[in-house]
């Protein structure tokens, strides 16, 4: 009987101790699992904010270019909120529009790499005059620059013959633009400027009546102040040099003309950016808030 009950007792031990030790192995078991998933909800939020760290830091990088990686995150919410903003003119004190004419052609590829060295955004007037670099068109857009309408065929006889022809000539670029931004453009450039007098050669008063229309048109058209003089392939490298940087020191705001055209003139721009950047101008691209140089009409 005795026996009987120790082994009775014995036998409840053992089923006492195994739930003991199960309950333990349980316990321990939930509490890895747990731990285990709060180390991979914290792991994913790590990698989830470096990542936004790391766009802050392309996105200031590429605006300013000068902040200090740990002021990043704070600061980049305020730039970002502050560029989406177009930028007017006002804000800054000298303010210089690059312009290049009647490209796209052989030198607009490494124009567009310099600007990106400088991290500078210029107007492109395009033409058709040289159709093998029509895409270059699309690539000046995607760099960021503002695309703007100068002529399709830039050929005064035919465009200053008549309305109907500069119009016909307009829609044609305007489409070649939108086929290659998607944006339809808004701002034009006349061959030889409004002012020109070369069009009394083909059409009385047409400028007086072109610069009314392409406003109708929905158009702004756009002179400049400072011209580099590279409409003739004779002028030199440091010529143009000097046109711009003396044409520039005498305006807060200047339009610059040059020719993506002209070789020699394109040998100019890098030392124009750097002279523009050292003597604290600032470059910006046209835009819906630019405003518009007109000369004085003179056909
Ligand atoms: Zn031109």
């Amino acid at each position: 009987m005795i026996r009987h009950m120790r082994k009775k007792g014995i036998a409840l031990g053992v089923i006492l101790i195994s739930l003991l030790i199960l309950s333990l192995v349980i316990i321990y078991y939930r509490s890895t699992v747990e731990t285990g998933n709060e180390a991979k909800v914290e792991e994913s939020q790590a990698e989830s904010e470096s990542e936004s760290e790391k766009e802050d830091y392309t996105e200031s990088q590429s605006e300013a270019g000068r902040e200090d990686s740990s002021e990043i995150s704070q600061e980049s919410t305020k730039e970002s909120e502050s560029v989406s903003k177009p930028v007017a003119a006002e804000a800054y004190d000298k303010v210089v529009y690059l312009t290049f004419d009647d490209g796209p052609g052989p030198y607009t590829a490494d124009l567009l790499d310099l600007l990106d060295k400088y991290n500078v955004k210029a107007t492109f007037f395009v033409t058709r005059q040289y159709s093998n670099y029509e895409n270059l068109i699309a690539e000046e857009y995607k760099r960021g620059h503002t695309v703007a309408v100068h002529t399709y065929s830039h050929s005064y006889g035919y465009i200053y013959q008549s309305v109907d022809n500069y119009y016909e000539d307009l829609m044609a670029m305007s489409d070649v633009v939108e086929r290659q931004t998607g944006q339809k453009p808004s701002i034009v450039r006349f061959p030889g400027g409004s002012s020109n007098t070369i069009s009394r050669n083909y059409c009385q008063g047409i400028m007086s009546t072109l610069s009314n229309k392409v406003g109708e048109w929905g158009y702004r058209y756009c002179d400049w102040n400072v011209s580099s003089g590279d409409g003739s392939n004779q002028t030199s490298t440091d010529q143009v040099y000097e046109n711009v940087t003396t044409g520039i020191s005498k305006h807060k705001v200047s339009i610059v003309l040059q020719h993506d055209t002209n070789e020699k003139s394109m040998a100019a721009v890098e030392d124009i950016l750097k002279w523009g950047i050292a003597n604290g101008y600032t470059f910006l691209p046209m835009d819906d808030n630019t405003e518009m140089m007109h000369h004085k009409v003179a056909n």
